[in-house]
């Protein structure tokens, strides 16, 4: 493949032009924190203000982002939707949570406030139950259970119309995380009342640098679920191509996510993110159990030889034993969607605990991505073989 052209474009810089705090400004003036308040309702006194309880804000935050709405494409008089809008599984609970479920309960990785307060920002994995793991409120009851039937069952065939149906609803989970994790940021601006100014305007600066990132994250996630829709509409899957394997066992790990591939499993760098002259690759990827086994499906629409393509054949290339390591890492570095057998998680070792750790952290504000860390095979994490391949 030649490389991609992103690699060599030059990067943008997120943000029309830097917050500039000042300590004192007009008070009918817009604030210098660009609310779109004015400076009188807004950062005026600050400093004098109650400290806010992060806690309330995060509770807030999680009461808004429980109403939903259905993401089916388009809703017919002969199929319209349900009334209820149901938390919607991005992996299936009976097969998939329930089959790495301990007691009903199963680990994620998606940090609480007061897990990162507690620990100081090194939140370890929390349990959940699977009712609640891996929800969200994206489907009516009625064509959830619709679009899903044939990727829902007891068995699975693994194919074309299965693959797009995992990546669908990757791409349709993708949307509600990022416009989540964009509320959540908003509301965390006020966060620094009773904080002195010059705290006020380093929090300030770095929400909204990391909102602008949200922003074109939301755009590009909607812009893959539109492709999605218009082959789900139309039925024909013509540039949506997958590969897909099936493990000999259950690994104790499940999850749903939809990503730019930046770097594949030997290190080598795919695309560049943060530049705005050449479109980016996408990929989804759906790890979940289906009678004794697990299966994972790659899946994308676009450039049959593309990013996504090496991705995935970085995958396929590696031995066999180990692929089952490589899906690891790819999960903890990409997305917090993921799920874990709790015993599994309790009989790694503290320092393979704290490398999947640092992992969760890679390409946010607190580390770059290395190419480095998805070619890292020194640990073993779980042993597992393949019994199938099929790529389309
Ligand atoms: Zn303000
Ligand atoms: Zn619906």
């Amino acid at each position: 493949m030649a490389p991609h052209p992103s690699l060599t474009a030059p990067k943008i810089t997120i943000g029309p032009d830097p917050l500039k705090p000042v300590e004192q400004m007009d008070p009918y003036k817009l604030c210098w924190c660009r609310s779109g308040k004015k400076y009188k309702w807004c950062h005026f006194r600050r400093e004098k203000q109650n400290e806010s309880n992060v806690f309330e804000l995060e509770q807030q935050f999680f009461s808004e982002l429980r109403e939903g709405y259905c993401s089916h494409p388009a809703p017919s008089p002969d199929s319209p939707c349900s009334t209820t809008i149901i938390k919607a599984h991005t992996v299936q609970k009976k097969g998939g949570l329930s089959a790495i479920a301990e007691a009903g309960h199963v680990l994620t990785v998606k940090p609480i406030m007061k897990e990162m307060i507690k620990t100081e920002g090194n939140p370890q994995p929390r349990k959940i139950g699977v009712k609640k793991a891996s929800v969200f409120p994206g489907f009516c009851s009625k064509h959830d259970s619709d679009l899903f039937k044939p990727v829902e069952g007891k068995s699975l065939t693994l194919g074309t119309q299965t693959a797009f149906l995992f990546s669908y609803r990757a791409v349709a989970y993708e949307p509600f995380s990022k416009e989540g994790q964009r509320q959540f940021t908003l509301n965390m601006r006020e966060a620094d009342s009773g904080m002195p100014f010059w705290n006020q305007a380093k929090l300030q600066s770095f929400l909204y640098d990391m909102i602008n990132g949200l922003e074109l994250g939301v755009r590009d996630v909607k812009c893959w679920k539109d492709q999605f829709d218009e082959q789900l509409l139309s039925g024909s899957h013509d540039d949506f191509h997958f590969v897909a394997v099936r493990f000999d066992s259950i690994l104790p790990i499940v999850a749903c996510c939809a990503f730019h591939p930046e770097f594949d499993l030997n290190g080598a760098h795919l695309q560049q993110l943060g530049q705005d002259m050449f479109e980016l690759d996408h990929v989804t990827l759906t790890v979940t159990a289906f009678e004794g086994n697990t299966v994972v499906v790659f899946g994308w629409i676009g450039p049959q030889n593309g990013p996504a393509r090496t991705l995935a054949d970085s995958f396929l290339a590696i031995d066999d034993s180990r692929k089952a390591d490589a899906l690891v890492r790819l999960l903890f570095i990409h997305t917090d969607n993921v799920f874990l057998r709790p015993s599994w998680w309790a009989s790694l070792s503290e320092s393979s605990q704290e490398v999947l750790n640092d992992m969760t952290r890679s390409g946010t504000h607190v580390r770059e991505r290395t190419g480095a860390e998805f070619a890292d095979a020194s640990i073993k994490f779980i042993t597992a073989d393949i019994i199938e391949t099929v790529s389309g």
